[in-house]
């Protein structure tokens, strides 16, 4: 399947650090650790060695711990030397350059995981799993990377093929033993397709919710002018950014903050007043803030609870509808004697900038509004690599299910689209890949992993 040539790479993303970390996969690993190492005859595997560590010519270059995973027991899967000197650039280069001289070749990035998946220890989504976790920003997104790490996806997508594979080995026999087996139950072989088809459709609305927790939630605050956008923003973000001004429309254009509520990061965006307007220029300011209101996961729409709803909301409120936007009625500490207030809208959450009151509700809200609240736990987001996959075999189960009567009469073609749904769904764990696919998953990562 591939070389088995031995690579070695620093698997230490910062140098210079306390340790370092040096690793080294393949048949020679063990060989070219006895080189750089002292170690005895006999070497146990997982077990920490300390000693000098010596170059080609017997020179000390560091001391540190050794340690060596035998084949299968290794992360690659096959014989694993981790080597642990001082993690000095110097010393660092030093042990690569004279692992390479003993027979080692130095790793591409992704090269040990990529090893892991071709030798069976993980599967592809496992593999995937290893990068995210790298990469995550927030624990929400280490968490989701964990649970893809643990299997979990795979556990579902494999329940799925079996189904389907199922099905296939009835149709199958069918086809080949005629007067042998009984004819498939339609309604038993509809069923089983609509609740594949059902448990696909679930997996996939897990996309875009895995780009919010991996990337962030963009939230946007409208509302005319002096409702308090700006100071909302300020509140949200902790600290003075925006001008907030006694007088109306200074927020001109947008401004942009990140920050994070329960672990998920937020992009939170002021847009300038939106309104109706002749003068050109800021026309042009509500163009872009329409844009952005349309990019935008989340739209607070705020209004001003002493002053109440005014035509201008109304007119605004018109504009952003479509967004399904959460009703924020601001400067509640003015009003808070008349908490008998009728408001307009019958979901509205009132709140305070100033005081800060109900903050811990809206957030909660912006949440709940993106189904975030519940454990994280459970959680599974596929990447943009299984929502195609699945897609399709949503798609080829959809087109089954409509053809289904013409289908059953030719149960040959009824068995390859089926398959043909299968298939894509071992693509997802890898049971089936193309070296392009790999390519592209893999140059992803840093060397060393
Ligand atoms: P924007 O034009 O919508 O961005 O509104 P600003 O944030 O600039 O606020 C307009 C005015 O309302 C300022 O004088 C703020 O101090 C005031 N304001 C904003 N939020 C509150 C609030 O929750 N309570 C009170 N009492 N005043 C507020
Ligand atoms: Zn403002």
């Amino acid at each position: 399947m591939y070389e088995k040539d031995t690579i070695v790479a620093n698997a230490t993303p910062l140098i210079p650090s306390a340790v370092g970390i040096v690793r080294i996969s393949g048949e020679k690993a063990l060989q070219i650790g006895k080189k750089l190492f002292t170690l005895p005859e006999k070497v146990e595997e997982r077990k920490a060695y300390y000693g000098k560590i010596k170059d080609r010519k017997g020179e000390i270059i560091d001391e540190g711990l050794l340690l060596f995973f035998k084949a299968p027991r290794s992360f690659t899967g096959e014989d694993v030397v981790e080597i642990y000197p001082h993690g000095s650039v110097p010393v660092i280069k030093k042990i690569l350059q004279e692992a390479i001289y003993f027979g080692a070749r130095f790793a591409q990035p992704g090269e040990f995981t990529k090893r892991a998946f071709l030798n069976g220890k993980i599967d592809l989504t496992q593999a995937e799993a290893i990068a995210e976790l790298i990469e995550a920003k927030t624990e929400r997104a280490t968490k989701a990377a964990v649970n893809l790490l643990e299997g979990k996806l795979s556990k579902k997508v494999n329940q799925l093929r079996e189904e389907l594979m199922h099905l296939i080995s009835l149709i199958e026999a069918e086809i080949n033993f005629p007067e042998d087996v009984e004819e498939i139950d339609e309604e038993t072989l509809k069923m089983s397709l609509k609740s594949v088809l059902k448990k696909i459709e679930e997996l996939l609305k897990t996309y875009r919710k895995g780009e919010i927790i991996r990337e962030g939630i963009k939230l946007a605050i409208v509302g005319r002018p002096n409702v308090g956008k700006s100071s909302l923003f300020n509140a949200f973000v902790g600290y003075e950014r925006a001008i907030v001004s006694e007088f109306e429309g200074t927020t001109r254009d947008f401004l942009e903050e990140s920050l994070s509520i329960n672990g998920i990061p937020v992009k939170l965006l002021d847009t300038a007043g939106i309104r109706e307007t002749e003068n050109k220029v800021e026309k042009i300011g509500i163009e872009k803030a329409l844009q952005k209101i349309e990019e935008a996961d989340v739209v607070l729409f705020v209004f001003d609870l002493s002053s109440g709803i005014t035509e201008e909301d109304m007119q605004i409120y018109e504009k952003i509808k479509n967004k399904n936007p959460i009703i924020v009625g601001n400067k509640l500490d003015l009003v808070l004697d008349k908490n008998n207030e009728k408001y307009y809208f019958n979901d509205v959450i009132p709140v305070s900038s100033k005081t800060l009151q109900n903050f811990d509700q809206l957030e909660e809200k912006i949440l709940q509004k993106l189904n975030l609240l519940e454990e994280a736990d459970t959680d599974i987001y596929i990447n943009l690599r299984h929502y195609e996959l699945l897609k399709k075999a949503k798609e080829v189960i959809e087109r089954v299910l409509k053809d289904f009567e013409y289908l059953l009469s030719n149960k040959e073609i009824l068995m390859l689209e089926i398959s043909e749904a299968e298939r894509a769904l071992e693509e997802i764990t890898g049971e089936i890949t193309t070296e392009d696919i790999l390519g592209n998953i893999f140059s992803k990562f840093c060397i060393g992993k």
